[in-house]
């Protein structure tokens, strides 16, 4: 056995490029260079803000009326009105600043981590931490931290439009520049950064266009327009006023002090900042329990959700893979074994082919096993690191198996449903049974799909293993639909992943609030079902449909979908969209989650995009409303939960905020005002 680098060391496989920065080398260049993070823009200074709160159209309004008020021979009426404005400017001013404070300290919660290769090792640093010359490790659905010149680039497409609007994405070679700010959609890279923070061409174009205010939320609009009615309707009930009062024949003096009067009371200021606050609170209580989400409105629109479409791995799973079973053409192997350890008690025939099948899965694997303080745990994927722990159980006692020397890599993507490596002149496959069996010769085709569905029905997922010899020179380039053919299928893998405790629980209390609940996977249908018999999720009678089977017409597709626990199974991306545009066409407010690239169209066209907080992709958190910090799908339930009080919150304060005011009309009127006399908390 040759040393190899140690498990789980280079990601890339057997292509690495420089050994990266010493950590001292990087701590000496973060102080010279500062953090790698945009340059604030001006913000508007705290007594501009104040400001604002007392000089807008109804302040002065009543500014005016103070000053008449001082001419007309009232100074206690003008002193008071000014009391007014000023109570009112200063509660909308703290509650804004309060509520600002409360979103900014959110948006700290979501870690934004990095891969780098630094002291000759992968490690994950902060991006702020990044320095010029720092090497980068990036995969598909990462997210470009700085500036970065390429050294290895593996099927390489970014996605650049955020700086330029080019939606296409672009391919990239090494030599090529990716800018700060874009997302690697596609295949793997290695960059060294050549900018950071101010010096990259996101800061340059931030720059250029000045401070972008972000534009109003719908909610801030809606509440505005609620606001400049309510004060419209104020100020043409003081005008009303004024003149029946002359006509009745009113002093002018009384009449316009009774205007006045009447405007004051009608006029709500606090509503804006109070609705607003109450949003950021919501916010936080929903981030004390793990749900972050991104704009505060989605906080409203949490409460409203009526429908939750939610994927199965690590949401209702722990997303902690076991391998217990190999099949291969000599027999089913069971492999028990703790947690991603290389211990294991092995039963069953087979184990010389089970051991191949198992080094070659492992070259079609990026993710490893790796001992971190004295405890084997999952570096990247974890079935991947599932599999690494396989080879190590299936390998001879006391030997991990040798890293493989990957020349090329074809990165998984959920379309093909596979991945695959080429490891001198062989070509080894892992993926979902589906897409990597019809690749292979005919003879074991039969028995192993029987296999994949009895391993599926016991919840297990299950991949298949395939390789082939190629012709040519070692390290020849390859296209991917070339190699990808002709396969000898070596078995099957049988992954374990135990539900979450929490899921049982946090649906029952779904159903009592009546929302219903998906169960939209990417995995085999019969793997789904099981899992979903396990949690409660599936609805009686059971309905378990699969991607490719779905009816072409709409409505019959929305008809079957509109009930409690259905369970959809190998879909694309292409069809979470249109799950979840069907579903809003029948009336729901839809609630989605998504970890890959390709789930970015279906989180923005859901209601509440939900994305992984530990597992997903930084192009899904970056389409979502809501990212889980711990990826349990009871956290969703406990965010919508919080969402419907926050609702009923903002609800109450508004009758109650409106009806007083009214109420503020009648001082003669006995008793307090109507409503549900309950008090915004
Ligand atoms: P889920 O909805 O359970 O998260 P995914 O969309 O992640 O499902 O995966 C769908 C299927 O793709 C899996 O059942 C598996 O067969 C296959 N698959 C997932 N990840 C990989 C991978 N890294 N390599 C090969 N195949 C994979
Ligand atoms: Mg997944």
């Amino acid at each position: 056995m040759t040393p190899g680098p140690p498990a789980g060391g280079s990601a890339s496989g057997a292509v690495s490029a420089a050994p990266g920065l010493s950590s001292a080398e990087a701590a000496r260049r973060l102080t010279q260079f500062g953090a790698n993070k945009l340059p604030e823009t001006g913000t508007v200074p705290g007594w501009r803000r104040l400001l604002a709160e007392l000089t807008h159209f109804f302040a002065i309004l009543l500014w005016c009326a103070s000053v008449l008020a001082y001419l007309a021979g009232m100074p206690q009426l003008a002193i008071a009105i000014v009391v007014v404005i000023l109570v009112n400017g200063v509660f909308a001013y703290i509650q804004q600043e309060r509520a600002q404070h409360a979103a900014s300290k959110l948006r700290e919660l979501l870690p934004a981590m990095v891969s780098v290769r630094r002291d000759n090792r992968v490690t994950k640093v902060h991006t702020t931490e990044l320095v010029p010359d720092d090497t980068v490790l990036l995969v598909a659905g990462d997210r470009v931290p700085a500036d970065l010149r390429l050294a290895v680039a593996a099927g390489c497409s970014v996605d650049e439009s955020m700086l330029t609007g080019e939606s296409e994405a672009l391919t990239k070679i090494p030599g090529d520049t990716v800018f700060g700010g874009t997302f690697l959609v596609n295949g793997q890279a290695e960059g060294v950064v050549a900018g950071t923070g101010g010096n990259t061409r996101l800061a340059e174009i931030a720059a250029l266009t000045g401070k972008v205010e972000a534009p109003p939320s719908p909610l801030a609009l809606e509440l505005q327009r609620i606001v400049r009615i309510t004060a419209a309707m104020a100020l043409g009930i003081g005008v009303l006023f004024f003149v029946l009062s002359l006509l009745v024949g009113i002093s002018w003096r009384d009449a316009f002090l009774f205007a006045i009067g009447v405007m004051v009371a009608l006029v709500p200021e606090g509503l804006l900042p109070t609705v607003t606050l109450s949003l950021a609170v919501g916010a936080q209580r929903m981030a004390q329990r793990n749900a972050l989400v991104r704009n505060l409105e989605a906080v409203e629109t949490l409460g409203s959700t009526t429908f939750i479409c939610t994927d199965k791995t690590g949401t209702l799973t722990q997303n902690r893979m076991n391998a217990v079973e190999v099949w291969t053409p000599a027999g089913l192997l069971s492999v028990i074994g703790a947690g991603y350890g290389p211990e294991a008690e092995i039963t069953g025939p087979g184990a010389g082919e089970a051991r191949h099948l198992s080094t070659a899965a492992l070259a079609a694997s990026v993710g490893r096993a790796v001992l971190h303080e004295e405890q084997w745990i999952a570096e990247g994927d974890p079935m991947e690191a599932a599999i690494d722990a396989l080879a190590a159980r299936l390998a001879d006692p006391g030997q991990r198996p040798e890293e493989p020397e990957v020349s090329h890599r074809f990165a998984f993507d959920p379309r093909r449903l596979r991945e695959s490596a080429i490891v001198g002149t062989t070509l080894f496959v892992k993926g979902a049974p589906e897409s990597v069996i019809p690749l292979c010769g005919e003879d074991s085709a039969g028995r192993a799909l029987e296999m994949v569905d009895q391993m599926a029905s016991h919840g297990l997922r299950v991949l298949a293993v395939a390789e082939r010899s190629l012709p040519g020179l070692p390290g020849a380039s390859f296209r991917l639909e070339e190699v990808e053919s002709g396969l000898t299928l070596l078995g099957l893998i049988g992954l374990h992943d135990p539900p979450r405790a929490e899921v049982r629980v946090a649906l029952e209390s779904a159903r009592e609030a009546g929302i219903k609940v998906a169960m939209v996977t990417g995995d085999h249908a019969f793997t789904a079902a099981a899992i979903a018999r396990e949690t409660g999720l599936i609805g009686s009678p059971e309905l378990v449909l699969e991607g490719h089977s779905l009816p072409e017409d709409d409505a019959v597709l929305a008809a079957l979908l509109d009930r409690d626990g259905v369970v959809v199974s190998r879909v694309t991306p292409e069809q979470k969209l249109r799950v979840a545009r069907l579903l809003q066409h029948r009336g729901h407010v839809v609630a989605m989650t998504g970890d890959g690239v390709n789930d970015g169209p279906a989180l923005q066209q859901a209601d509440i995009g939900v994305a992984m907080g530990l597992s997903g992709t930084d192009v899904a958190r970056e389409a979502a409303d809501l990212v889980l910090l711990d990826d349990d799908f009871a956290t969703i339930i406990a965010a919508v939960e919080q969402g419907r009080a926050t609702y009923a919150n903002i609800r109450r304060f508004l009758t109650y905020h409106l009806t007083d005011n009214v109420a503020e009309l009648t001082p003669s009127s006995s008793g307090p005002s109507p409503g549900d006399g309950s008090r915004w908390r």
